[in-house]
């Protein structure tokens, strides 16, 4: 389904990053891959070249530019084109309002939305050029609901969606895509932390009854990627299990 294209993943040395980077390869993509450490990072890049893919492990900041220059320029290096671009790196800080600290605040915008800005910023000139494109960002339910605790957080992936309205628009005559996915709570280490009590109250939110996996929400990016998905784009696809309609 995606043989010959090239997918670039932030975020992706674990939880659904790293799942969405498996998938796209699992379908035919080569992969370059990202995150901060590169712990996980270069065990994917192993697993996907036994895959018989080709997959680039970069390590750096989306929030710093000058790591984002140096992720694309090793990108280009490797790999003549771009044609998918999975804004996923994403972290929290919670914190009532009332007491966060400007640095919390800062950092979550920093990472989860000046950082897509910045990647989309370098790939766009890259697929404007090849007329073709597809940047999917890694939003989440709460950008759209609101949660106590989260102002930061929810600020941030509210703000994707606008970024990615934008973006479609800016870049729909170069034949680029651009669409957010919004996952709900899904079993990764962000989540880990919830208490069993907190666990069950948020299951008891949720029509389908269950926690996400990390599958789930790649098999969505996976869809957004494919040629299925051309006519699609500056949509929200929510994948929450009901939660939030
Ligand atoms: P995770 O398990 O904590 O993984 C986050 C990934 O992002 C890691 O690979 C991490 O690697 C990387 N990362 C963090 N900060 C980075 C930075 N500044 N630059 C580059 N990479 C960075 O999180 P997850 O649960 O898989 O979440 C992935 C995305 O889905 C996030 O955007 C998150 O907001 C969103 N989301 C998650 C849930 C959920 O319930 N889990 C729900 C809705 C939306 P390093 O630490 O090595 O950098």
């Amino acid at each position: 389904m995606l043989s010959g294209k090239v997918a670039v993943v932030t975020g992706a040395s674990r939880g659904i990053g790293r799942e969405i980077a498996l998938a796209l390869a699992d379908n035919g993509a080569d992969l370059v891959l990202s995150a901060r450490s590169a712990e996980g990072l270069e065990s994917l890049a192993h697993e996907i070249k036994r895959k018989g893919r080709r997959a680039l492990a970069v390590t750096g900041d989306v929030a710093c530019s000058e790591d984002v220059a140096h992720l694309f320029s090793e990108a280009g290096k490797s790999f003549d084109r771009i044609d998918i671009l999975v804004n996923n790196a994403g972290i929290t800080r919670d914190g009532l309002l009332v007491r966060m600290k400007d640095e919390d605040w800062d950092l979550v915008m920093d990472t989860n939305l000046k950082g897509a800005f910045l990647c989309t910023r370098a790939a766009g000139k890259i697929m404007s050029k090849q007329r073709s494109g597809r940047i999917i960002n890694i939003s989440s339910v709460v950008g759209e609901m609101g949660n106590p605790g989260q102002a930061n957080y929810c600020a941030s992936k509210a703000g994707l969606v606008g970024l990615t309205k934008s973006v479609a628009r800016e870049l729909a005559r170069r034949n680029v895509t651009a669409n957010a996915v919004a996952p709900g709570f899904v079993v990764t280490e962000m989540t880990s932390a919830l208490p069993e009590k907190a666990r069950e109250d948020l299951i008891g939110q949720i029509p389908l009854a269950r926690l996400g996996e990390p599958a789930d929400i790649a098999n969505a990016v996976l869809f957004l990627a494919s040629d299925n998905a051309a006519y699609i784009t500056g949509q929200v696809l929510s994948v929450n299990g009901g939660m939030y309609m």
